[in-house]
């Protein structure tokens, strides 16, 4: 039996075991995926030790996704994002990868929405807004960060290129010439509560929020009503475990059946 899995803390109400084994039992696959809720003094053991316990692939999750780094070899994209969000055991030294760049990329994809040459905001610098930046930039958007702590924006915006940091009061006057806007803070995670003032909201915007609990974001729900198109936090979560699994098997990944399960557990 293939053994996978996530490392994190907490992992308790992670939507990855669900949408991974749906994609084992349609494939009839031989596999499992387990979750492992550590601290950060045993990742090197978990790590290290992953292989002779059967461990073929591990997703990592927050906190852990920087301090990975220590106790893997990078490819090309998590090395420039610096975070790790899938591990692949099957060659001598375990890889690490960022997936959430790819899912982040195919979600776009997955919506027939083209990005170069549009004008993106990205609003938050933390881990997601580092990937999204990132894939934005790398896909031919200029790139406007907004966060609430403008250094950070600011210190992003230096290593992304073809982009720029600002403060949150530049939001409304950086919306008004926006083609995409993307949430990647933590506002509207399990409250009702939108970072984003409808009235900034308009028919051009492309809005995606990474914030997938709720599914219907307060921002998602405004967007629409103002005519905007929007893309939903589960799209990106999809698209990493697709990522991951292709990763790990080498098989194409079963994308809709994968997209149901996880949308089963909202
Ligand atoms: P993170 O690294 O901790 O970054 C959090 C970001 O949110 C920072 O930019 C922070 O600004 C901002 N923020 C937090 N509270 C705020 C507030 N009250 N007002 C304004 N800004 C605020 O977290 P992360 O890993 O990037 O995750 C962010 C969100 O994305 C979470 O909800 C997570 O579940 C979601 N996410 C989704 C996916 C997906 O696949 N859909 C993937 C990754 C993450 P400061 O710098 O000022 O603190």
């Amino acid at each position: 039996m293939q053994i996978f899995g996530l490392l994190g803390n907490p992992v308790g109400h992670s939507l990855s075991p669900a949408m991974h084994h749906a994609a084992y039992s349609h494939l009839g696959m031989d596999a499992k995926y387990i979750t492992i809720e550590s601290e950060v003094s045993d990742l090197k053991e978990v790590i290290s030790g992953a292989p002779k316990n059967g461990i073929s692939g591990l997703n990592v999750t927050i906190p852990f996704k920087q301090d990975v780094l220590s106790y893997v070899q990078t490819d090309k994209i998590a090395k420039r994002i610096g975070a790790v969000n899938t591990i692949d055991f099957s060659g001598e030294n375990p890889i690490g990868y960022n997936t959430d760049v790819a899912g982040a990329r195919r979600s776009f994809e997955h919506h027939d929405i083209s990005i170069s040459g549009k004008n993106s905001v990205v609003l938050g610098a933390g881990g997601a807004g580092r990937a999204l930046a990132f894939m934005l930039s790398d896909e031919g958007s200029h790139v406007s960060i907004v966060n609430r702590t403008e250094d950070k924006a600011h210190s992003l915006s230096k290593s992304v290129p073809n982009s720029t940091g600002y403060g949150i009061s530049s939001l409304p006057n950086l919306l008004i010439d926006a083609d995409i806007l993307v949430n990647t803070t933590s506002v509207g995670m399990g409250t009702d509560i939108s970072p984003i003032p409808k009235a900034f909201l308009h028919p051009d915007l492309v809005v995606m929020d990474a914030v997938y609990r709720p599914l219907a974001t307060r921002l998602l729900r405004e967007a629409k009503e103002s005519g905007a198109t929007t893309i939903d936090g589960v799209w990106m979560l999809l698209y990493q475990g697709v990522e991951s699994f292709e990763i790990w098997t080498g098989r194409k990944a079963p994308v809709s059946i994968m997209n149901k399960a996880v949308r089963s557990q909202l």
